[in-house]
Formats: structure tokens, sequence, C-alpha cells
């Protein structure tokens, strides 16, 4: 079927990568170089007004905003914190909103960003759980938040770091939200978009089986995975999905996706440290001996507590004694500094579902507008 130049394709441009994008221009008759053209404008000089795209023909440029809309996210709320990181509440459609959370570090720029409003598992010890599941955002609004962000830390300036390395840790589970990640995915590591390396696009997952072995075949990014704990009693009480997909058949996904290949190294493990319920040392016993032998590095991340919840954080003994018996057993662990706790940025704390606009917060700030500004800083890869 031949689709005349003058039909309307109207797809959300940031949904697109290249592949998509290529095809979706060549349904309206044009060329394929031009996706390569309008990914660098849009993502690498931040220009999402087609009128300042020069060095595209004007009958193009007139049609784009009609065929392509460029859907930049509305920003509900900026929060700062004290030790730089900044978290934004971003509008989604439906009147819902995400969140999305920029940490600087000495060597890096992390992005945490959302791939659902709300999620299903029901992981007892998050936040986000507590609000139930609202719907997958798309990969349109989940590129969407790379975009502003990148966009925002150069308006404002002074940037101790940009973006190097995104997260999919925000609200929700990726996996359970496939079809739209992975092409957000590859305009995340796609020259032409943001150009971030395969190690630094890492997604979290709660161990959805199925999808870790289709990511495994489809992009080449590097995986967490949230544990949380070494048997499955405790896991299916912690993170009910291990019901479904118990710790053997979790392990051995794990084990496929860094199995042949030179370019994973390792799966980082996510432990969260809750007091008295999966911090003692026949914990870290147990822990050891399951990833014994196996590619792997364990992050432990202090509890961040919120209203409601019935845990508590482990103390920062049990925190590094746990730390010590896992080096002492050989297998890799870091200790995970909790960042920007008093914005309610930090892991499990994000909510995204502005209640009300009244309550905006004293640590809130004004935003600069965000225009089709060029951005200064052209590229995000290191
Ligand atoms: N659904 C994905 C990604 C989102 S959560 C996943 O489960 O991996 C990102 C990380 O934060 C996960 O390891 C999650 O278990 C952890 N987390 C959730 N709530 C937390 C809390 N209150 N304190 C500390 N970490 C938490």
């Amino acid at each position: 079927m031949s689709v005349s130049a003058e039909s309307t394709i109207l797809r959300p441009f940031f949904g697109l990568d290249k592949d998509m994008l290529v095809k979706a221009l060549a349904e309206a008759g044009e060329p394929a170089f031009r996706a390569t053209q309008l990914m660098q404008w849009v993502y690498q000089r931040g220009v999402t007004d087609p009128a300042q795209m020069t060095d595209i023909s004007k009958v193009l440029r007139g049609k784009l905003e009609s065929w392509l809309p460029i859907e930049v996210p509305k920003v509900e709320r900026e929060q700062r914190s004290e030790d730089g990181t900044i978290k934004w509440v971003l509008q989604i459609a439906g009147g819902q909103a995400v969140e999305t959370v920029y940490i600087p570090e000495a060597d890096r720029g992390t992005l945490c960003i959302s791939s659902q409003a709300g999620c299903a598992l029901d992981c007892s010890f998050c936040s986000t759980a507590q609000q139930g599941f609202s719907r997958n955002l798309s990969a349109s609004e989940i590129i969407g938040q790379v975009w502003f962000a990148h966009h925002a830390l150069n308006a404002f300036g002074v940037v101790p770091r940009p973006i190097s390395n995104v997260v999919f840790m925000g609200m929700g589970e990726p996996l359970a939200n496939y079809s739209a990640v992975v092409p957000a995915i590859r305009v995340l590591l796609d020259d032409f978009a943001f150009g971030l390396s395969k190690r630094r696009v890492t997604v979290s997952t709660a161990g959805m089986v199925p999808f870790m072995d289709r990511l495994r075949d489809s992009v080449d990014v590097a995986l967490a995975v949230s544990l949380h704990a070494a048997d499955d009693a405790l896991r299916n009480e912690l993170v009910p999905i291990n019901r479904k997909y118990p710790l053997a058949d979790l392990m051995g996904a794990c084990d496929r996706y860094v199995r042949d290949t030179d370019r994973r190294t390792h799966i980082l493990y996510e432990y969260v440290m809750l007091d008295g319920v999966n911090d003692q040392p026949h914990h870290a016993k147990a822990l050891a001996r399951l990833l014994r032998g196996r590619s792997a590095k364990v992050n432990l991340i202090p509890f961040n507590p919120f209203p409601g919840t019935r845990y508590q954080r482990s103390s920062d003994a049990a925190i590094a004694e746990f730390h010590h018996i896992l080096i002492n057993s050989g297998v890799r662990a870091t200790t995970r500094r909790t960042r920007g706790d008093d914005i309610d940025a930090a892991c499990g704390q994000l909510v995204g579902q502005v209640k009300s606009r009244q309550s905006r917060r004293l640590g809130d700030r004004p935003l600069p507008s965000v225009t089709e500004q060029p951005l200064r800083q052209m590229t995000v890869s290191q």
C-alpha cells in the first residue's frame, strides 16, 4: 500500500528509535538520512521547533509538527537537595505524574528514570507500590524525561556533571513495559541521539524472567536485579513476583544474561537493608552462597523509610558487618550512599502522583523556562 506524502504519520518523535524513524519518514516519502539529521537537531542540539532546523527543507519543516510531534514534558515541581540531587515531578497525559532524579557524583552524573506510573509488583518495602499501578509510560514519555533533564541541566548553566549514566530505577518495573523500554534504550545508546555507552545504561528488574531473556537478545545494556533475599520464603514476602519466578528461575536467567558475552561483565544485585528482616549474618552467608561462582556485584541499599511503612533501616553496624561477610566470602559488594533524602528522592521513595497543586514544598524553586534554545552541552556521552 502506498502512502501519500501528504498523509499524517502522527507518531511522537521521542518514541522512535532510528530504524522506526527511518520507516516513519519513508512512509511519507522522505529519505533515510533525514532521520539522523532530525535526531541530531533534537537530541544533540536540543531543538524541538522544526522552524529552526535550517538544513531541512521548508516543506518538510512545515509538516514535521503534525507528523512527528515532539512532546516535551511539563514540570509539575522541581526540588533540589543539599547534596546536588535534583528531583523533577513531570506531568504525563491523563493527569498523572512521574518522577525523574538527577544524581551528581564525583565521576558521573546519573539520571534515574521512571518506566511506569505507579507499579503493579507490590514489593512490600517500596513506596511506589503503595500507590498501585496506573499505566505504562510510552517510549516517548521515557525519553522525554532524559531529554528534559539534559536540557534543564544545561539551561541552569552550572552543572557539576552532565548525564553520563541512565538507570531505570525510578517508578515502575521496566521489564513489565518491555515494548516501550527497548526503543527508549536504543535512543539512549544511539550516537545520533544521547550516545551513552552500553555499560552506562542499566535496567533494574525485580525479576521478570522471560523478559530478561528477551532483553538479552535485543539490546546490550547492564542489568541490575533486585534480589533482597537469598531464600524463596523471604523473597516471596518482600518481592511477590518471586512466587511466579522463584530464585532458581531468576538465577538461571541471570546466568544466561551474562553468558557468552565479553561486554556484560556482571549483574548488579540490589539488596535493600531492612532492620531485623534480611540483614542478619546468616542472610549474608546465604547470599554469598547463592552468588559464589557467579558474575556478580552486590549493592547494599540502606532502606529509605516512608510514611506508613512497617520497616526500618538496618543499623550502620549491621550493614557494615553484612558487607564484610560478603567481601570475606569473595563476593564483590558496595554500600550505596543514600542521596537526596531531604527531598524524598532516594530509592523507593518516588511516588510521582501529584495530589494537589497547592502542596508545593518549601524546598521548591522556580524553574527556568524550558524553551527551544540550543543545548550548550552537545552530548551526554563520556
Ligand atoms: N522495579 C525495578 C526498578 C525500580 S526500584 C526493580 O525492582 O528493580 C529501584 C530499586 O530501589 C530496586 O532495587 C528497589 O528494590 C529499591 N527500593 C525500593 N524501595 C526502596 C526503599 N524504600 N528503600 C531502598 N530501596 C528501595
